[in-house]
């Protein structure tokens, strides 16, 4: 039987974190759903385009071809890897993912990635419009200032020198297009199982998804 694994939440919430390694454990693929936005986001700004006119960029993202790797995501034929990660990129990623037609082409190619297997997807609307009939629901969650401070670390890890204020900023103006937006915005599956990170580390939380799996499936994985 496949197992599809969807996790939600805001920005900096650890999703892809977990995700991936949920993912491991249970030995499955991985989909980061967040990198093909980024991708786009990407495109547009290597290509200068406007990421407001959305008849362009819903062309570009058609047009496009995603292949998510171990290390990244490629898109046509780029490999993506920490330059996706800026927070430039985060802000175009966002905008771009309030284009209803463009999030129709990417939740096109997210089902199609996802296919019939076993997988692990991370974002903002995959139990809710992704994978409806996923077996187990995830939307994890953590306060502002937690969500502020791992993304500072991460940033510092990958040798970006971010500025706390700045980033705590990027995070509200993200969670609010993301909860605000026409199209699938972010919000909880009524199904979905909430997990607050804000006072637990990686391993609780994947622990924590981990036995939610075996309760779901019975014991098997
Ligand atoms: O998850 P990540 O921060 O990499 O996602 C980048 C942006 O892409 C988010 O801020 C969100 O606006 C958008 N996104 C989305 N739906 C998804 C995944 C990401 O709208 N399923």
């Amino acid at each position: 039987m496949a197992i599809q694994v969807a996790i939600d939440g805001p920005a900096g919430a650890g999703k892809s974190t977990v995700a991936k390694l949920v993912a491991k454990q249970l030995g499955v693929k991985y989909i980061d759903t967040g990198a093909m936005y980024r991708a786009v986001g990407w495109l547009v700004l290597t290509k200068n385009m406007d990421a407001k006119n959305e008849e362009e960029v819903l062309r570009l993202a058609e047009s496009s071809r995603f292949r998510l790797t171990d290390s990244g995501i490629e898109v046509n034929g780029f490999h993506l890897k920490n330059e996706i990660r800026t927070e430039q990129i985060s802000a175009l990623a966002s905008s771009i993912a309030r284009l209803g037609g463009v999030r129709e082409v990417l939740v096109d190619k997210q089902r199609q990635l996802a296919g019939e297997q076993s997988v692990v997807m991370d974002g903002r609307d995959v139990g809710t419009h992704i994978l409806p009939n996923a077996n187990i629901k995830i939307f994890l969650t953590a306060s502002v200032e937690k969500r502020v401070e791992r993304r500072f670390k991460e940033l510092k890890k990958k040798g970006h020198n971010p500025s706390l204020n700045t980033l705590r900023e990027e995070i509200i103006q993200r969670d609010y297009n993301d909860k605000n937006r026409r199209f699938a915005p972010l919000t909880r599956a009524s199904d979905a199982v909430l997990l607050d990170t804000t006072d637990l580390t990686t391993k609780q939380v994947v622990d924590q998804i981990i036995q939610i799996c075996r309760t779901k499936l019975g014991g098997g994985e």
